[in-house]
């Protein structure tokens, strides 16, 4: 308790203001711009992270008892493509894109030059504690920021081996941890930042959005919700089953953002889909799952709680079709499934975040997308079928931060797709590219030189320079429009001269 105490008075205001600056000062003088600095951090990242593989996996197993093959795939595998796409890619990623000029400037050419946002902070969360909180860094380097990150307090040990490891193997004059909690971050964010990136629930997304207002800092805000799994009749209800299992309970326990948090199914194909999902979390995690050592356990007591309250309530409890069982000592709840909760209970109005899976029933599937549709829009959204006609009208009709027809959470590793909220699930995206540009500043840029300066744009204006303005700017830059405007343009002028000439000659 007295160290805890200490180390909050050890990060406050004063100390935020203090790092800032030495990074301010730091980005300054232009080493994270380059390359080659930028380079030799993602590979730190990847030396990193594979050097300390099996710490990594302890910390993760210490805070969340993570199986090691979650940890690894959902965690070290992921940061990793992501630092090798980084090394890959940057060269082009950094390269300015030529685009068209307008014709109203010709001649002229214009391109697009990503620059740095400048000194970056990175909030992160404790369910991915790795991912999360290295992940945006990878895209904060690769386009040449300085960073600092804030690992979740919840997943203590992670926290303190990102804080060594990145002391350890990074530019500590550019990349810095903070660790702690409220206080801590409270402090980080009363600083002046480029960008805040915060991974985590919607209240503090609005804490930080708010402290970003002082300063018009951007946010990027990867928060959760209620992601819903649609699933139609006539399907491999087997795969199907895997797949639901697999993103929910094999995805941390259904701790994490995109792990289905309610299912949606017709009343006739309920019991099937029940029956499914049971056989298939008893080939997974055997007949007593609160032993199995493939499933995460709840990250502390407050959650658990959380968690236990959800099941515990009245019209609630009683809705249990498999699982409930659960173990306070050890801080595990079995796999759960709920048929027919009522839809004004708590499990019903909060994101679960955990291995409760409650399934609601309609009369038709599509029935589904409307209900989906009354709350507010989930980070991720699933479906189930093989009607093309369903996908069709679930992809145009459900507004989602990303969909996946036919699995669940893969969407999150395909390095091409942008991954972040819509709505109440978030701003902005990240990944691959995405990250990069993320934080990045997208400066346009003009280049002319001196010559074929027309006097068309000078005063003194008249109506014949605004005619042809105007049409050159509608010709939408293509060289035809330039040459016509052009024309008429030295044709008016013709007219004008000979005009004045034929003037000054009767007045003679
Ligand atoms: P958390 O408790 O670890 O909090 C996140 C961060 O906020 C931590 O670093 C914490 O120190 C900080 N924080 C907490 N209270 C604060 C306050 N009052 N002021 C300032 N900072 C504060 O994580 P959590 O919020 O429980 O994470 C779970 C949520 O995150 C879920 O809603 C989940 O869906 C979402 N999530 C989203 C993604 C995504 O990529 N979209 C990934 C993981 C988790």
């Amino acid at each position: 308790m007295a160290t805890k105490e200490l180390q909050s008075v050890a990060f406050g205001s004063k100390e935020a203001a203090a790092m800032v600056k030495e990074l301010r000062e730091s980005y300054g003088s232009g080493k994270t711009r380059s390359y080659e600095w930028r380079v030799s951090q993602l590979k730190n990242i990847e030396k990193m992270t594979e050097y300390h593989e099996q710490e990594i996996i302890e910390a993760l197993r210490s805070d969340l008892s993570k199986p090691e093959f979650e940890s690894y795939i959902q965690e070290i595998a992921l940061l990793k493509n992501s630092c090798t796409l980084a090394l890959k890619e940057l060269k082009s990623w950094m390269k300015p894109e030529k685009v068209k000029s307008s014709p109203v400037i010709f001649p002229s050419s214009a391109e697009i030059v990503p620059e740095p946002l400048g000194v970056v902070l990175v909030i992160s969360a404790w369910n991915y504690p790795l991912l999360v909180a290295l992940d945006p860094v990878v895209g904060a380097i690769a386009a040449g920021n300085a960073v600092v990150v804030k690992p979740s307090e919840l997943a203590p040990a992670t926290s303190s081996l990102l804080a060594k490891l990145l002391g350890d193997y990074m530019d500590n004059s550019c990349v810095r941890v903070v660790e702690g909690a409220v206080a801590e971050t409270s402090a980080l964010l009363e600083q002046k930042w480029d960008k805040i990136c915060y991974t985590g629930n919607r209240r503090v997304g609005r804490i930080v959005m708010a402290s970003a207002v002082k300063h018009l800092t951007p946010v990027l805000l990867e928060l959760g919700g209620k992601c819903p799994a649609v699933v139609d009749s006539g399907i491999d209800l087997q795969v199907a089953s895997r797949r639901i299992v697999v993103g929910k309970w094999g995805s941390n326990n259904g701790q994490a953002c995109v792990a289905p948090d309610y299912m949606l199914t017709t009343k006739d194909f309920a019991p099937q889909l029940v029956e499914a999902l049971k056989r298939e979390l008893d080939n997974f995690f055997g007949k007593n799952p609160l032993q199995s050592k493939d499933l995460s356990r709840i990250v502390n007591s407050n959650h658990y709680a959380r968690l236990t309250k959800l099941l515990d309530e009245e019209d609630v409890s009683g809705k249990i079709v498999h699982g409930g069982e659960r173990d306070l000592s050890n801080l595990r709840i079995a796999p759960t499934i709920l048929l027919d909760v009522p839809q004004d209970s708590l499990i019903m109005n909060e994101e679960i975040f955990g291995p409760l899976l409650p399934i609601v029933t309609v009369d038709k599937v599509e029935d589904s997308f409307d209900l989906i549709k009354t709350g507010t829009k989930p980070l991720a959204a699933y479906l189930f079928t093989n009607n093309k006609k369903l996908k069709d009208q679930f992809v145009r009709s459900v507004s989602a931060g990303g969909l996946v027809i036919n699995d669940t959470i893969v969407h999150l590793a395909v390095a091409s797709l942008p991954f972040g909220g819509v709505g109440e699930s978030g701003m902005g995206a990240y990944h691959g590219k995405f990250s990069f540009e993320a934080f990045s500043h997208k400066k346009a840029v003009i280049y002319r030189g001196f010559a074929g300066d027309i006097s068309v744009r000078y005063p003194p204006y008249t109506m014949g320079k605004l005619s042809l303005i105007l049409k050159a700017m509608v010709s939408g830059g293509s060289i035809w429009g330039i040459i016509w405007a052009l024309m008429i343009y030295k044709i008016l002028n013709t007219f004008k001269s000979l005009a004045h000439k034929l003037r000054s000659t009767k007045s003679e």
